[in-house]
Formats: structure tokens, C-alpha cells, sequence
């Protein structure tokens, strides 16, 4: 039988679609990368934007399927998304529950749901590439921002033993290069044995960076406020671990951080980043911003532009707020930011953080610098990221070159990243 996968969303999705992988190669299947051929198809969806499941239905509409696949639906979906997309899965399935995929894919139509159980983590995933590994520590969320759907599709925040997560990443193959520990709010991680040294997000850091001496260290996605004095020590402290750290702002706008019930103010927020700044100059520093959320005018979008300068910040994932359905801004809030005046403000904001981005680039001019080379363009284009994620092309490099760490002296910077030769 031969199965085929396909994520939506965030990293978490990216890591849990390992897993399901690897539970269906337990069961003799074969993946492919042609759903026409697929027995099996299974999707992790994101309720977190309605464009993402939108393009569930695209699937199933666009592609020749066979009549007899089962089509399995999983990952971070809200109940209200579940019911809609029920009718063209025949199986849906808690992500929490994929141990369970082999008897469920023998028996009939089925939904479960369990957000307590953090023990799918132990299935031993299915990497995709073999040089870099997600290595979830938590899921599930405590912070219940109100335009945010992830604490109503994973639950509230339950923590996975540092046992099990040293135990995975020391079962690592030896090529892996980076690994990346993801949770909603990683950096809010409390080891639930007690019994152990490692207490916190800071000491699980510490510890993986001790045990993984050459390899990249990274973390996604931590809360602001919980990022601690101890943390950005530790991350000054270990040369392993990236100098690349994307901290979530949303808005820069008191009044709208305060409806979205993010708990900081943006003089909060760059307090911190002064912080990393002070402890680690070289820092890469990457963010999240809602445009649009429900009552911003152009003065709070121009807080938000206010920030993004002081924090120099080189690359924001922005998204152009879409009310999603039981969230508190959806229920009490009206989505009163016309559609064309979101797309204006996030072109806006593109052109000042393509700035930013090239002021930082050119620094690199003429330097050698360690680039991890991670894929190959349909043009044949070699691409990498530098530690502190900065992007790469890389023009001589060969398929031998993928995933391994080279020096490429840059002779180009761009907006959105740089262009160089391997040196040897
Ligand atoms: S911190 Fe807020 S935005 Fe992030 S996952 Fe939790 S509720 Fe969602």
C-alpha cells in the first residue's frame, strides 16, 4: 500500500507529520508523492487561518484520487473545521491518537478526542531530510490570545518529560546537523518530573547543548515575557546554539496587544529585545505581526512600524487577521479592517523589513560564512541557511553538498538574502 502526506502550518504540524509517516512504515506502507497513487491519504490541516483550509478542499477538487483510498484527516483542527470537512474524510482523528491509526484504519469511520495525551511524542518520527530534526517539548497552549485557535485545537499546555526528549535526540541519527525543540510557547517548558535537574526551558537549552556539541541548537516559539535573563545567557553563552531568535510581537500597539490578550506592552517587548542585544549583538532577530486585527487604526499600525525599527527585526511572518470560529475575537470582536486596507499596511511593512533585512545582509559582503545547504530549486539552484537563518544561494555547490555545513565566501546581498561560492 502506498500512503501520502501532506501539512499545513506551522513546524509543529511539519513534526507531527513525521510521526503519523512513521506509523505508517510501521504498518509496511510506502510513501509517494503522487496522491493519485496513494492507498492511504493522510492531512494535517491548521485551523489557525481559513486560507489553510481552504486549501484542504483544493486536494480533493484538483487531484485524481483513487476511489478506494481512505482519506484520513488530523493535526491542529478546530471542532467547527472537523465538522465541515467530515464529509469527504472517511477517518478523523485526534493527532494525540495516531497510535492508534493501525487498528483504526482496519475498523470504520472514527473521531477521538484527547488532548491530555502527550505519549504520541515517543513515536519515533519519520524525517524527511536527514540533517535537521523538530524535536517537540510541548503541546497545547495556556495563553489564550484571543484571535488564536491553537489552545481550542491542542488544549491548554502539557509538557513532555526531558527524559523522553533526551532520549529522542540522543537516538538522533550522527548526520543530523540542527535541531529545533518547538512548542506554542516553547520557552514556557516546565519538566513534569520533578525528580529532575533539568527544571525549565533554560536548563532543558543548556542541557541539549551540552549533549549536541556540533550541532545547531534552535528553539520555536517562544512567549516574550517568558523569555528570562537566564535564557538569553544560555544563549550567549553556547556558540551551538543559533543567534537566530524569533520572538512573536503581533502588534506594537498597546491597545491592540491588550484585545488580542497578549500580556506585555511594547515597551516590554523591547526591553527584552534590548536585552538580547546587549548579551548578543549578532543576534537575527525574526517576528510574527497580525495586520488588521479587529480595530486598528493606521496610528497602532504605526506602532507596530515603530517597533519593528527599534528592534531592527530583519524578517516578520505576517499574517492578515482572519477571524477563526470559538475564539474570543470572533465571538466579541467585529472584523472592521477592510481587506485592501490590511493588504496596504502588510505591503508596508514588507518594504521597511526588506530594508532592515539588506542593511543586515551587507555586513556579510565579502566574508566566509557557515552555511548549512538544505535544498536544491527546481532550477537547480543550491539553497542554505547561515546559523542565524539567514538565506544562501549557494552557486557551485553539488548534491553531495546537501546537508552538510560549508564556508561560502558572499559576494551578493539581497533584501531577503545573499549569494556566494563554496570555498574549500
Ligand atoms: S501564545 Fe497565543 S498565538 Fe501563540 S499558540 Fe498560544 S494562544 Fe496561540
Amino acid at each position: 500500500m502506498n500512503y501520502y502526506i501532506k501539512y499545513f502550518g506551522c513546524d509543529m504540524n511539519k513534526s507531527d507529520s513525521e510521526r503519523v509517516s512513521s506509523i505508517f512504515e510501521s504498518m509496511k506502507m510506502k510513501k509517494t508523492e503522487n496522491i493519485s497513487e496513494a492507498d492511504v491519504i493522510a492531512i494535517l490541516a491548521c485551523s489557525v487561518r481559513q486560507s489553510a483550509v481552504n486549501r484542504v478542499y483544493e486536494i480533493f477538487r484538483k487531484k485524481k484520487i483513487k476511489k478506494s483510498a481512505i482519506r484520513i484527516l488530523t493535526g491542529c483542527v478546530l471542532k467547527k473545521d472537523t465538522q465541515k470537512l467530515q464529509k469527504i474524510f472517511d477517518i478523523i482523528i485526534d493527532i494525540t491518537r495516531i497510535k492508534d491509526l493501525p487498528k483504526i484504519i482496519k475498523e470504520n469511520k472514527f473521531y477521538s478526542y484527547n488532548p491530555e495525551n502527550v505519549e504520541y511524542f515517543d513515536i519515533i518520527p519519520r524525517q524527511k531530510n536527514n540533517f535537521s530534526a523538530l524535536i517537540p517539548i510541548s503541546n497545547g497552549c495556556n495563553q489564550f490570545c484571543t484571535y488564536c485557535a491553537v489552545p481550542y485545537t491542542r488544549g491548554i499546555e502539557k509538557n513532555r518529560s526531558a527524559y523522553s526528549i533526551l532520549s529522542e535526540i540522543k537516538q538522533l541519527p550522527q548526520n543530523i546537523k540542527q535541531i529545533t525543540l518547538l512548542g506554542q510557547t516553547v520557552n514556557s517548558y516546565i519538566n513534569p518530573d520533578k525528580n529532575s535537574k533539568i527544571k525549565n526551558f533554560s536548563d532543558l537549552l543548556e542541557t541539549v547543548a551540552k549533549l549536541k556539541k556540533d550541532t545547531w541548537i534552535g528553539f520555536t516559539s517562544p512567549y516574550p515575557t517568558k523569555f528570562t535573563d537566564k535564557l538569553i545567557k544560555i544563549i550567549a553563552k553556547y556558540n551551538n546554539i543559533s543567534n537566530h531568535i524569533h520572538i512573536p510581537l503581533q502588534s506594537g500597539s498597546d491597545k491592540i496587544l491588550k484585545l488580542m490578550n497578549r500580556k506585555y506592552t511594547s515597551y516590554q517587548f523591547l526591553e527584552i529585545i534590548n536585552k538580547i542585544y546587549k548579551l548578543i549583538p549578532d543576534a537575527n532577530i525574526t517576528t510574527d505581526v497580525i495586520v488588521g486585527f479587529c480595530n486598528e487604526t493606521e496610528k497602532d499600525f504605526s506602532d507596530t512600524l515603530d517597533v519593528l525599527k527599534k528592534s531592527k527585526i530583519t524578517l516578520v511572518y505576517s499574517g492578515l487577521y482572519s477571524p477563526r470560529p470559538e475564539t474570543l475575537a470572533y465571538k466579541i470582536y467585529n472584523d472592521n479592517v477592510s481587506q485592501s486596507t490590511k493588504r496596504k499596511r502588510d505591503e508596508k511593512m514588507t518594504k521597511l523589513i526588506g530594508k532592515q533585512s539588506l542593511e543586515r545582509n551587507k555586513k556579510y559582503l565579502g566574508n566566509v560564512v557557515k552555511v548549512l545547504v538544505s535544498s536544491k530549486s527546481k532550477k537547480g539552484i543550491y539553497l542554505g541557511k547561515m546559523q542565524t537563518h539567514e538565506t544562501v544561494k549557494i552557486f557551485n555547490a553539488t548534491d553531495y553538498d546537501l546537508g552538510r555545513i560549508v564556508n561560502v565566501k558572499i559576494d551578493k546581498t539581497l533584501e531577503w538574502g545573499l549569494e556566494g561560492k563554496i570555498i574549500k
